[in-house]
C-alpha cells in the first residue's frame, strides 16, 4: 500500500504505444509515440492487485485520488487539487418512465472543479507535467479543456496557453483568460487551432497538453470508470452512452475496466459504450458505419454542443475498438433533438444538462426506437459539464409594480 511518508511508489511500469506496443519509458516528456499514435501508461498490476486491496479505500477521501495506485504520479506533493468531488450518479426517474426503461442513471460531470470532467484528465496532465518539471503547457480547446488548464496551471505555478476556436462563446473564453491563462482565439476550428500549438511547440518551448497527444489525461478520465464501478458496487451497467468528441473518457473507462478486472476487483462483463455524436460532426459515426478502423476528417463540423465539435481524433482506432469489442455502436442525433431533450429533462427530472449530455439522452431515446437499446438495459448516460455555461432560452414575462397586477395572469 502507499505509504504518505514515501515519495517514490508507484506501480507504473512504462508507457507503451497504443498502436505498435512499442515500450517507451516512464519518467520522462512523451507526447506522441514516435508512429504519431497516443501513449498509453502500463501499470504492474499484479503489483497493485497484491498491495491495492478494495479494503484500503475505506476512509479515503471522497475524491479520484483515492485510485491513486492505479494512478501515474511518483511523488503525492505534485497533486494539484482544486477539489475533484466524486461525483453523483443521478437517478432520471422521470425520463426513465417516460422512456419505459428500467434504469438510467446520469454521471453528473458538471460538478467537478471548472465545471466539467476535463478537470479529471488535466488534473492529471498538470500534476504529471510539475513532476516533470514542464514550466509551459498549451492546447487547442472549445472551452472546458481550456478552462481546466487555465485553474490547474494557475495552481500549480505552470504558464498556460489557450487557443479558443473564436465563434466559441465569450463566457468561455473569459473564463479561461480571468483564471490565467494567455488565451488567443483563433479564425479556424479546433484542429486548427491544434495545428497553432504543434508548431508553437517547437517554436515557444511549449508542452502540447492536446486531447491524447500526451499520456496522462487518459489516466484522469479513466477514474471516471472506476468511480463508476465503485458507486454501482463493481457491478458496472449494461450500457454507457457517452457524448463523444476526442474520445479520451470512452478509452479511459474501457482501460479502466481491463485494469480493474486485472486486479480482480470486477468480472469480465463489460457494458456496451456507445458513442454519441452530433449530426453535424460524426467522423466516429461514419467509420463505425462504413467498418472502418480510422475516421476521416469531418468537413465543415457544426454543432451547437461544442464539446463534441471535434472533427478530428488521434485516437479514432482506439474509440472505435472499445465500441466494437463491447459490443456498442456509434450513433449521431440532431441539435433539435439535443436541444429538445435538454429542456425535457430540465423540466421534467430538474437536471440542467449541457448539450453534449443532452445527446446522450436523446440518443437513448432514439435507440429503443430503433432497437439498438432494449428497455430491460440499465443504462448509465455521462453529463460532462455544468449546462450553466452554455446559453438558455431568455426568459422575458414581466410585472410591472406601478400598476394593479392582474393575479389570473400567473
Ligand atoms: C470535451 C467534452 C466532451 C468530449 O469528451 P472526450 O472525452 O474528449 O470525447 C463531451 N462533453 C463535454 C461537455 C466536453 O467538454
Amino acid at each position: 500500500m502507499l505509504d504518505q511518508s514515501l515519495d517514490t511508489q508507484t506501480f507504473v511500469s512504462h508507457l507503451e504505444c497504443s498502436e505498435t506496443g512499442k515500450v517507451y519509458p516512464a519518467d520522462k516528456i512523451h507526447n506522441l509515440s514516435e508512429t504519431g499514435k497516443p501513449l498509453l501508461v502500463r501499470y504492474d498490476l499484479d503489483a497493485v492487485k497484491r498491495f491495492f486491496p478494495k479494503t484500503a479505500l475505506n476512509g479515503r477521501l471522497p475524491e479520484f485520488w483515492r485510485y491513486r495506485e492505479l494512478l501515474p504520479i511518483r511523488n503525492l506533493k505534485n497533486i494539484t487539487r482544486l477539489g475533484e468531488v466524486m461525483t453523483p450518479l443521478l437517478p432520471a426517474t422521470h425520463l426513465q418512465s417516460v422512456l419505459g426503461m428500467r434504469s438510467i442513471l446520469i454521471k453528473d460531470e458538471g460538478r467537478l472543479p471548472t465545471g466539467s470532467f476535463k478537470a479529471r484528465g488535466i488534473a492529471l496532465a498538470v500534476s504529471m507535467a510539475k513532476e516533470l518539471g514542464i514550466k509551459k503547457m498549451a492546447m487547442p480547446t472549445n472551452g472546458n479543456a481550456g478552462a481546466a488548464l487555465a485553474a490547474y496551471c494557475s495552481q500549480a505555478g505552470i504558464e498556460s496557453y489557450v487557443f479558443c476556436p473564436d465563434d466559441t462563446p465569450q463566457v468561455n473564453i473569459r473564463e479561461i483568460a480571468f483564471q490565467g491563462a494567455n488565451t488567443y482565439t483563433v479564425n479556424g476550428l479546433i484542429n486548427d487551432c491544434g495545428k497553432i500549438v504543434g508548431e508553437g511547440k517547437t517554436a515557444r518551448g511549449w508542452f502540447d497538453v492536446s486531447t491524447l497527444k500526451e499520456p496522462y489525461r487518459i489516466e484522469g478520465k479513466k477514474t471516471m470508470g472506476i468511480e463508476l464501478a465503485e458507486q454501482l458496487d463493481w457491478q458496472l451497467p449494461d450500457a454507457i452512452l457517452y457524448p463523444t468528441g476526442g474520445g479520451t473518457g470512452l478509452i479511459g473507462m474501457w482501460k479502466a475496466f481491463n485494469e480493474l478486472e486485472k486486479i480482480g476487483w470486477i468480472d469480465s462483463r463489460r457494458p456496451r459504450m456507445i458513442a454519441v455524436q452530433a449530426s453535424g460532426c460524426a467522423p466516429i459515426v461514419k467509420a463505425y458505419n462504413e467498418g472502418h478502423r480510422y475516421a476521416e476528417l469531418w468537413q465543415d463540423a457544426y454543432t451547437q454542443a461544442a464539446g463534441i465539435r471535434v472533427p478530428a481524433a488521434v485516437g479514432d482506432f482506439l474509440i472505435l475498438d472499445a465500441i466494437r469489442e463491447s459490443n456498442g455502436f456509434a450513433t449521431a442525433v440532431s441539435d433539435e433533438a439535443i436541444l429538445t431533450m435538454q429542456a425535457r429533462v430540465a423540466q421534467s427530472d430538474g437536471i440542467l444538462l449541457c448539450p453534449e449530455g443532452a445527446a446522450t439522452a436523446a440518443a437513448l431515446a432514439q435507440e429503443i426506437d430503433s432497437g439498438r437499446i432494449s428497455k430491460n438495459e440499465k443504462v448509465v448516460l455521462f453529463n460532462c459539464a455544468t449546462g450553466l455555461k452554455y446559453p438558455m432560452p431568455a426568459s422575458d414575462q414581466f410585472v410591472d409594480r406601478h400598476f394593479p397586477i392582474d393575479y389570473n395572469q400567473f
